[in-house]
């Protein structure tokens, strides 16, 4: 059976990385049938942040990737949050030190960072081991007599000298690790919490884990894993590994960073995040106006593609077309400009009525009430012009709101009095007009112009000015229809005041 996880640290807020891994582990569970399952990797406790947990539920809620089993939900493999599952770790720390795999080292915090001092490169590893205060230098009874003390110490991994650890990727094929450059790692901390390399591994064996996605970060970390899944005598049922691309700066330059998204001006993270602590706030996609449903589409296509030119994908979409086979290797570029296109497209593809709540909330930001289908056909009439649903404000304020200036350099030629005539006379017909709909008003409206004998070019523009106070929108007939009647008569009198 597919079991695959997404294993977020709870340290801040979700940045867009870490939503593509639980994505891809989510499209691969549902295509075959399988689990998704949210864990939570909260062993560090140093680094662990009030609110995180929440903030992971409600954005893997907001894009519709909802765990089968999740510390939220529960399910038969639980507990979901490693802090809860301490106590089954230990043992296998022990099992591996029984074995000859692992070693207690009894190293102060001062020690190392003393090691540090005089090596910057230092690294506890099978070079200098011997020369480190653990049981492999120590003799068996000054082991034991530490031990017996309750001597404060970690169990670290022992790594082997001149092996080579190798595992196919799904995505990368072979890869091969020296381990002579592979540290000896800790395992279990002195405050008896493992570490993440224990209890990934630990944890991915007690949930029957049987594919791990996640970023090419971790491709280092996959040789100390796997021989975990070895020396625990765990081999056969081993996850199969997939190290995503990572998502690269807009210029290709490096790893995208939460800098970044200072810097250019754009959200890293998928909703906002403020700091506890500091009280700032990381903008998010969410609350820059990002439906999720593009965020989704766009991250799915954030290192994969299903080898044609399509770049709009629905969930479903996805799901049904979804191939490892097709996760490239290289890194993804990010590209804001591309992320707004498909905010854009999936806008315009949106039924008014999913978005209306949005737009109600932007109305009411500006003090607006409007009756919902008015708001309704206004938005149908504006929706392709919309790259964020704040942008329903600049494109259709005037549906709302009277003009208070009107922008007469676009009258040409200039105003004149036979103008003025023309349209004085619009209003008693506009009055006495029985069926207020764009073809039969346009059609009257060109037809009075022509009897006018004035050009079409020398009335039209003023009339869109009258009613909007500029040179934008859609189209003018369009806007006259949904106006009303009253509206547009009352619109036309306050332009010729
Ligand atoms: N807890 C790790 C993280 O924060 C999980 C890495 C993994 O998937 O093995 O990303």
């Amino acid at each position: 059976r597919v079991r695959v996880r997404f294993a977020p640290s709870p340290t801040g807020g979700l940045h867009l990385g870490g939503v593509r891994t639980a994505l891809f582990n989510f499209l691969y569970a549902r295509q075959h049938q399988g689990d998704f399952i949210l864990r939570v990797e909260d062993t560090d406790q140093t680094r662990f942040v009030p609110g995180a947990e929440e903030y992971i539920n409600e954005c893997l809620a907001w894009c519709g990737l909802t765990p089968d089993e999740s510390p939220l939900k529960g399910g038969p493999y639980g507990p979901y949050r490693q802090s809860e599952r301490k106590a089954s770790y230990r043992q296998y720390a022990e099992q591996l030190i029984k074995n000859g795999y692992a070693y207690y080292a009894f190293d102060t915090a001062e020690e190392l960072e003393e090691q540090r001092k005089l090596q910057p490169n230092f690294r506890y590893s099978h070079e200098n081991r011997l020369q480190l205060r653990n049981s492999l230098s120590l003799s068996e009874t000054e082991t034991q007599q530490l031990l017996d003390a309750a001597t404060p110490h970690t169990i670290r991994i022992k790594i082997p000298t001149d092996e080579t650890v190798s595992f196919t990727d799904m995505i990368r094929g072979k890869v091969a690790f020296d381990t002579n450059i592979v540290d000896d790692k800790v395992l279990l901390k002195a405050d008896g919490m493992p570490t993440y390399h224990l209890a990934v591994v630990v944890d991915d064996k007690a949930m029957e884990i049987s594919h791990v996605f996640r970023g090419e970060e971790w491709l280092p970390s996959a040789p100390i894993h796997i021989l975990l899944w070895e020396y625990l005598g765990w081999a056969d049922s081993m996850p199969q590994w997939a190290h995503l691309p990572l998502i690269l700066k807009p210029d290709g330059n490096g790893k995208l960073s939460k800098r970044d998204g200072d810097r250019l001006g754009f959200p890293v993270y998928a909703m906002n995040w403020t700091d506890a602590k500091s009280g700032d706030t990381t903008k998010g996609f969410r609350e820059m106006g990002f439906l999720p449903e593009a965020f989704v589409n766009m991250l799915g296509v954030l290192g994969w593609n299903d080898g044609t030119e399509q770049e709009l994908f629905s969930l479903e979409e996805l799901i049904q077309k979804f191939s490892v086979e097709r996760i490239s290797k290289a890194g993804a570029k990010f590209d804001f400009e591309k992320a707004k296109w498909f905010n854009h497209e999936w806008i315009k593809r949106s039924s008014s009525d999913s978005l209306l709540p949005q737009i109600k909330e932007v109305l009411a930001h500006h003090q607006i009430e409007a009756e919902e289908g008015y708001v309704n056909r206004v938005l149908a009439a504006v929706k392709e012009r919309l790259t964020f649903v704040e942008d329903f404000w600049s494109q259709a304020a005037f549906f709302f709101l009277q003009p208070v200036e009107y922008d007469l350099n676009a009258v040409k030629p200039k105003w004149s009095a036979e103008k003025t005539v023309f349209f004085e006379n619009i209003i008693p017909s506009f009055e006495g007009f029985s069926d207020w709909k764009a073809a039969e008003l346009e059609a009257f409206f060109k037809e009075a112009i022509q009897s006018s004998g004035m050009k079409m070019g020398e009335l039209m523009m003023p009339f869109r000015i009258m009613l909007v106070g500029g040179k934008f929108g859609p189209d003018v007939f369009q806007i006259v229809e949904l106006l009303g009647q009253n509206e547009v008569i009352e619109r036309i009198k306050r332009a010729l005041l």
